[in-house]
């Protein structure tokens, strides 16, 4: 008998999320032939970029890295302006790429996943949504973003605040005016240190409250001129494949010189040279940096130095230089001014390693040592990363299994894709893959390239169920945790490791092999004709 719901609608895929990686999948599938949905919780496309509307939001990946290489028409016909692009410019890029190849007519935004689960019987997918429809599908896509579940502080009376409280991962479509107002902001990561060089400016009077001190360089942003972006142009085919050859996914150059290879004044003169060309480049001058405890504290001291130089304030630049966890352990961010917004009178450092937050109040936040009033809350607090979102909703895989039991000590999968227990489902950019670590887009295109590929060899195999063995992802895992091992990333409190999250398993989960490797990982896996696979073939 057959448990198929009477009610439920059959597509051959279903691809989760209208980020940059499910607009791809929605796109690649559709032109290979099969019927495809998207859903997508959201109101359009851009994913992160559609709901992260932050003043200052920007990427801080170049912008002809951080766009689309997989047609060459997109990239000859769109025109970045500036070296980093703003997150306006980046969602009109998303909007055109939707427009151009008419993506929205296989998405259903407003829509929520609710639960995916696998029908061994019928040997299919099926996703019900927060509006009642059931999907069903053979195959289930899930481009759920590493960076999609916002998190809010843990402090207490956060309800009791009378003004409003914005949340950075999840900001108003509208503008927020912030004259004269007392704006207190919790929060500095990447996301706060681009809020506060914005509102810092904007706001009456200004609040940092700073918990742990981020690492950040200048950005050094500029904008494109004409001859530069038809020089990428006419080079766009070299560059996209140069990219899939780079650790990072994109197209800065990685040094095979160690730290210690130089005299000390050669090594100080390169890392002037990084200061002042702005950018990466510092992890583009030294190969050990992340290897390297000795070589990792001289280019902390330089950028402590940095710090010191530009904060005219002492006691406020001693506390907003980071100590105790390695630079670049933490995502480093690019900032435009950041640290001389402290010398602005309205803008004020709550150091709360020296002064923790006790709670939010009626009229403000307070601190041990009092309260302050503010009009405005902001929440740049971070997310519950990489496993967040495909945790969100119920994932049944084979035997009733929920993946959220099977990851119950931290996620495990085989190339960050394939999911043993949980046949025919594929996640882009995921967990176990360099995701947090290179260019979220060329990650995107290569998951999705390597799902495309596998999808139409189950059709010319005439196979109808794939599943990847626990010997392949045991072995994956291996590789993830020896590369893990000896990296400083797992010496700081971050995301990266899962720490940011009460409960949540801790550990260097990430492939932190590089992009160009992780790539030939998924080639060679491919190559040997999917020989840590298990396949159904199909009933004749
Ligand atoms: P994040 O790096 O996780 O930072 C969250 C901040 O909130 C930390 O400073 C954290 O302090 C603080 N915080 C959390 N709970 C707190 C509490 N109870 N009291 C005081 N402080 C508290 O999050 P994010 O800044 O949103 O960045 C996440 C990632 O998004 C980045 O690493 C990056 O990959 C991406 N991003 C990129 C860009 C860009 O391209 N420029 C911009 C924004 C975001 P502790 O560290 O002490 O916990």
């Amino acid at each position: 008998m057959s448990r198929t719901i009477q009610s439920a609608e059959r597509v051959d895929i279903i691809v989760v999320g209208a980020g940059f990686g499910g607009m791809y999948a929605v796109y690649k599938f559709r032109e290979e032939g099969y019927n495809v949905v998207g859903i997508e919780a959201g109101g359009d496309v851009g994913g992160v970029w559609y709901w992260n509307r932050y003043p200052g939001a920007r990427c801080d990946l170049m912008s002809v890295d951080y766009s689309y290489g997989f047609s060459d028409e997109i990239q000859q016909e769109w025109n970045w302006s500036e070296q980093f692009a703003a997150q306006p410019e980046i969602l009109a890029y998303a909007n055109f790429v939707a427009d151009r190849l008419e993506l929205r007519k296989n998405f259903r935004f407003n829509t929520r996943v609710t639960s995916a689960r696998w029908d061994e019987e019928e040997k299919l997918w099926r996703c019900t949504t927060d509006d009642g429809a059931v999907l069903e599908a053979p195959f289930c896509i899930m481009s759920t973003g590493p960076l999609s579940i916002p998190k809010d502080p843990d402090i207490a009376g956060i309800e009791r605040f009378k003004g409003p409280i914005y949340r950075a991962q999840k900001w108003p479509h509208e503008e927020i005016d912030f004259t004269g107002k007392r704006v207190g902001l919790i929060g500095t990561g990447s996301t706060g240190i681009q809020i506060t060089q914005e509102v810092g400016r904007k706001a009456g009077e200004f609040f940092v409250f700073q918990r742990t001190p981020s690492w950040t360089l200048p950005m050094r942003n500029h904008d494109l001129d004409e001859a530069y972006l038809a020089e990428m142009k006419a080079n766009y085919p070299a560059m996209r494949a140069a990219m899939k050859m780079n650790p990072t996914g994109g197209t800065r150059p990685v040094s095979t010189r160690p730290f210690f290879s130089l005299p000390p004044s050669q090594r100080r003169d390169v890392m002037e040279h990084a200061w002042l060309d702005g950018g990466h480049t510092f992890l583009a001058c030294f190969s050990d940096l992340l290897s390297n405890q000795a070589a990792n504290d001289q280019v902390a001291d330089f950028v402590r130095d940095k710090i010191g130089e530009i904060v005219e304030d002492p006691e406020v630049a001693e506390a907003l230089k980071p100590r105790g966890y390695p630079i670049f352990a933490r995502r480093p961010c690019l900032d435009t001014e950041y640290y001389e917004t402290y010398n602005l009178p309205n803008v004020h450092l709550k150091d709360c390693l020296k002064d923790p937050i006790v709670e939010i109040a009626e009229n403000g936040i307070r601190t041990e040592s009092g309260e302050v009033e503010l009009d405005i809350i902001i929440f740049a607090t971070g997310y519950d990363a990489l496993t967040g979102a495909l945790l969100a909703f119920e994932v049944v895989g084979r035997g009733g299994v929920l993946l959220k039991d099977k990851w119950k000590e931290g996620p495990r999968s085989y190339l960050g894709i394939l999911v043993e227990g949980f046949p025919n489902m594929i996640a882009t950019s995921g967990p176990n893959g360099p995701a947090a670590l290179a260019n979220l887009i060329t990650i995107a295109e290569n998951d999705v390239e390597w799902a495309a590929d596998l999808i139409g060899h189950m059709k010319k195999q005439g196979l109808d169920a794939f599943e990847v063995t626990k010997e392949a992802e045991d072995r994956w895992m291996d590789e993830v945790f020896r590369l893990a091992e000896p990296s400083l990333i797992r010496k700081a409190q971050t995301w990266w490791v899962g720490s940011n999250v009460k409960g949540k398993p801790t550990g260097l989960s990430m492939y932190v092999g590089g992009f160009a490797n992780y790539r030939a990982h998924c080639m060679a896996a491919k190559n040997n004709g999917y020989s840590d696979l298990v396949f159904d073939k199909r009933a004749v």
